[in-house]
C-alpha cells in the first residue's frame, strides 16, 4: 500500500517528465474509483500543461494552471510513465497522454485511489483541507506533538496514523517510528513526555526521508507494477527475533492494523 514515502517517491520520479508538457488527450476507462472519476477532465485537459506536481499528505496535486487534478493512490494506485503507444492491460483505469508521446497511466486494482478536479485553492478542496502538518516540514516538531497528545486516551500509534493530527504516516512507517523511538505503540498518546514526543517527531521524519532518500527502502519496480518496500525492523516481522535485544516480537492488531513491537526496547 502506498504511503507518503511511496507517494513522494512517485511525485519525484514524474516531476521532471511532465513539468512543462501539455495534455493531449484523457481516456478514462472507468467512471469510478473510490469517488466518481469526472468525465469533464476528457475535455477540460487536453491543451494544458503541467505547471508543478506537488503532494499534499499522500494526495499528488498537478497543478494544471486553471485547476488541479488531484490524485490519490488508495491501496494499490500506481502511476506509469509509458509510450502513448502501449496497449491497455486489466486494471489500467485511466491514460494521461501528452505532447511528446509520453503516457501517465492510472493502474489500481482494489479502484480504491482518487483522481478528482479543483479549481480552487487545492488546501481548500474537502479531501485535504482537514490534514494535519507534513511530518518533514518544520510545522511538525515536538511541541506541537506534545500539544496534540494532550487529553487523548486512545493508542499513540492510532494517533499518529491520524491524519488530522500528522498527514501521511501510515502503519508501516508508524510501527517503524515507534520501534526507533522505543515507544510503545499502545501506550496512551496523553503519558507522553515532551521529550518523548520531541524523540517521536524527529525520528518520524528520519524514517520517511531515509525511505524516500538514497538508498530508499522504497522501491518502484514499473514493469511489474509494484512498490517494494524493504528492510523494515519490526514491520512485518511478527514472531521475528528484536534485531536489537533479540527477544521475540510481539504483533497485536491495533484499530484493526498489525502493530508489531518488542516489549523489551519499547516502554
Ligand atoms: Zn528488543
Amino acid at each position: 500500500m502506498p504511503e507518503l514515502p511511496e507517494v513522494e517517491v512517485t511525485r519525484r520520479r514524474l516531476e521532471p517528465e511532465l513539468v512543462g508538457r501539455n495534455f493531449t488527450e484523457v481516456v478514462l476507462r472507468v467512471t469510478k474509483l473510490r469517488l466518481p472519476v469526472p468525465v469533464e477532465l476528457a475535455r477540460i485537459l487536453p491543451g494544458l500543461a503541467v505547471r508543478g506536481i506537488e503532494r499534499r499528505g499522500k494526495y499528488l496535486l498537478f497543478d494544471c494552471g486553471h485547476g488541479w487534478l488531484l490524485i490519490h493512490l488508495g491501496m494499490t494506485g500506481f502511476l506509469r510513465l509509458l509510450r502513448s503507444s502501449t496497449p491497455p492491460g486489466k486494471h489500467d483505469h485511466l491514460d494521461f497522454i501528452f505532447d511528446g508521446g509520453q503516457l501517465l497511466r492510472f493502474h489500481d486494482p482494489r479502484k480504491f485511489g482518487i483522481v478528482t478536479w479543483f479549481t480552487g485553492d487545492p488546501q481548500e478542496h474537502p479531501l485535504l483541507v482537514n490534514i494535519g502538518p507534513e511530518p518533514l516540514t518544520d510545522a511538525f516538531t515536538g511541541e506541537y506533538l506534545f500539544t496534540a497528545t494532550r487529553k487523548r486516551n486512545g493508542a499513540l500509534k492510532q494517533l499518529i496514523m491520524d491524519s488530522s493530527v500528522v498527514a501521511g504516516v501510515g502503519n508501516i512507517y508508524a510501527n517503524e517510528a515507534l520501534f526507533h523511538s522505543g515507544i510503545r505503540p499502545d501506550r496512551g498518546a496523553g503519558t507522553l513526555t515532551v521529550q518523548e514526543c520531541t524523540l517521536l517527531a524527529s525520528v518520524i521524519r528520519t524514517v520517511l526521508e531515509e525511505s524516500i532518500g538514497e538508498g530508499s527502502t522504497c522501491r518502484v519496480a514499473e514493469d511489474t507494477v509494484a512498490y517494494y518496500p524493504q528492510n523494515f525492523t519490526v514491520y512485518g516481522r511478527g514472531g521475528e527475533q528484536c534485531s536489537s535485544c533479540g527477544s521475540r516480537l510481539e504483533e497485536i492488531r491495533l484499530g484493526n492494523r498489525s502493530t508489531v513491537f518488542c516489549r523489551i526496547c519499547q516502554v
